[in-house]
């Protein structure tokens, strides 16, 4: 008999449920992904991503080839397309992740229409903990982090698999070559499971607890883009921090429960995505003006806040505490709809995932889950803090990269102002007064 895994955010060999499932009720196994245009109408395949994307189907190929499988590339929205091949080999079943976003449970539910019993969803490709499986008695998800982390470290694991000792592909189905695609951002990390793998062997937990939140130690892990896109499993990661042990990785698992966190509020409420969770009444002012193009551009005057956005334009990635700060500048101190920021982010992170960056930009406007929506960060008390001696900005905002120590985040204090680095968009002076106005100063 013959199955189709059919692959979507699980690009992977390791701990991939879909894969496992279509093995053990087949002999013979055809791992397809379908290049989706629909995705591509809605703005998810942005070049930096689908640039991505193409080492991750070129590796997954390769991963394959030697257990004697391969990857089968289809193009079309993902059911007719799926249901063809189904047709087409006379599949038995078909085999898909669940998902989290409106545009998973379509798929899911075109999937369903087109293949009736034959359609297998498997949970536990995404998160940690599946979408749903804690939740507080009587709702459906938790919309606060803490009792959700407690109860997300108590949840029972699933057993983490290995990859299949072998794989029967059978030979002449018709693929199509993965499409290449030119990135936007010129030093994007490499992607696919096997540069995940590495960078996750690699990669001194140890050093995650002291270095996390400093900008310019780089010290986290950088593995969001392959976990965006599943080339590593988010279980299997929790699996070995846990046997590894000791503060860096018990930090670096809480971030992994945020992430399941994020997800498991998106399952429940897919609306999320691009309307207010909580609608406190908030009134953003809706322009993407001069102000906006200044913060897309890393030219608003603040140096650690336009340091993030230059190092998100070339890396298509941005660390954390840059994000948070950049982000809080747009919504909070600029006022401007956390949708304008959101979709900047999207067009440009190598990680972009509806439920982490909308859910994010959520928690920092106040329309989501941070239990202090009020909350504003000064970006200046945040440079002092994340940036203590200017080094990340020096690396990101060459205009000021002779300035030394940490006057290099207050330019406007300076003798001599740095040639071509622009004034302050909000007067650095009045800005206090402009966030406890607001909403109170953090
Ligand atoms: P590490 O610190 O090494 O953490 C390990 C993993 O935990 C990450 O790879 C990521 O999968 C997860 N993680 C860490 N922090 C968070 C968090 N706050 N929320 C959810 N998951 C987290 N993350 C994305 O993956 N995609 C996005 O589109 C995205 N957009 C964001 C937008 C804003 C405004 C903010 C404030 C945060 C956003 N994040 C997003 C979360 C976080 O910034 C990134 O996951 C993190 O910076 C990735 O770097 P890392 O892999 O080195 O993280």
């Amino acid at each position: 008999s013959l199955a189709i895994a059919l692959l979507t955010q699980d690009l992977r060999v390791h701990d991939n449920p879909v894969l496992h499932a279509a093995h053990a009720a087949a002999d013979q196994v055809v791992p397809l992904f379908v290049l989706d245009p629909d995705i591509a109408a809605a703005g998810f395949a942005a070049p930096n991503r689908a640039a991505f994307l193409a080492d991750c189907l070129t590796d997954l190929d390769a991963s394959l080839r030697p257990l004697g499988g391969r990857l089968v590339l289809r193009r079309g929205p993902a059911a007719p397309a799926t249901a063809r091949l189904a047709a087409e080999l006379d599949a038995a079943s078909v085999h898909v992740a669940a998902g989290v976003s409106a545009f998973a449970h379509r798929r899911e539910q075109a999937l369903r229409a087109a293949l009736g019993e034959r359609l297998h969803v498997h949970d536990g490709s995404l998160t940690v903990v599946v979408p749903g499986a804690v939740t507080p008695a009587g709702k459906d998800h938790y919309a606060v982090f803490t009792p959700y982390h407690r109860a997300w470290s108590q949840a029972p694991r699933r057993t983490v698999h290995r990859p299949p000792k072998a794989l029967r592909t059978p030979e002449g189905i018709a693929s199509e070559p993965v499409p290449t695609a030119r990135p936007e951002s010129p030093a994007l990390p490499p992607g696919g499971e096997r540069a995940g793998r590495r960078r996750w062997r690699r990669y001194d937990l140890d050093r995650y607890a002291g270095l996390h939140d400093d900008l310019a130690a780089d010290g986290t892990s950088r593995l969001s883009p392959y976990l965006h896109f599943g080339c590593l499993s988010a279980a299997e990661l929790a699996a070995d921090a846990h046997r590894h042990g000791g503060d860096g990785a018990e930090a670096f698992v809480r971030q992994l429960a945020w992430r399941d966190f994020h997800h498991q509020v998106l399952a429940a409420r897919p609306r999320a995505a691009h309307h207010a969770y909580r609608d406190r009444g908030d009134h953003w002012l809706p322009e993407d003006d001069e102000e906006c193009a200044a913060w897309r551009a890393g030219r608003t005057g603040f140096p650690l806040v336009d340091a993030g956005m230059r190092q998100l334009a070339h890396e298509g990635w941005m660390h954390n505490r840059a994000r948070l700060v950049t982000a809080s500048f747009l919504a909070k101190t600029l006022y401007r709809d956390w949708r304008i920021g959101a979709r900047h982010f999207l067009r440009l992170l190598v990680d972009g995932d509806l439920a982490n960056n909308q859910l994010n930009w959520q928690w920092v406007a106040g329309t989501g889950t941070d239990t202090r929506p009020n909350r504003v960060l000064n970006p200046l008390a945040q440079a002092d803090r994340l940036d203590p001696d200017g080094a990340y900005v020096r690396r990101w905002v060459p205009e000021l990269a002779h300035i030394p120590g940490r006057a290099v985040h207050r330019p406007w204090l300076l003798a001599e102002r740095p040639a071509g680095y622009p004034d302050p968009l909000v007067d650095p002076a009045a800005l206090s007064d402009r966030l406890r106005g607001a909403r109170g100063l953090d």
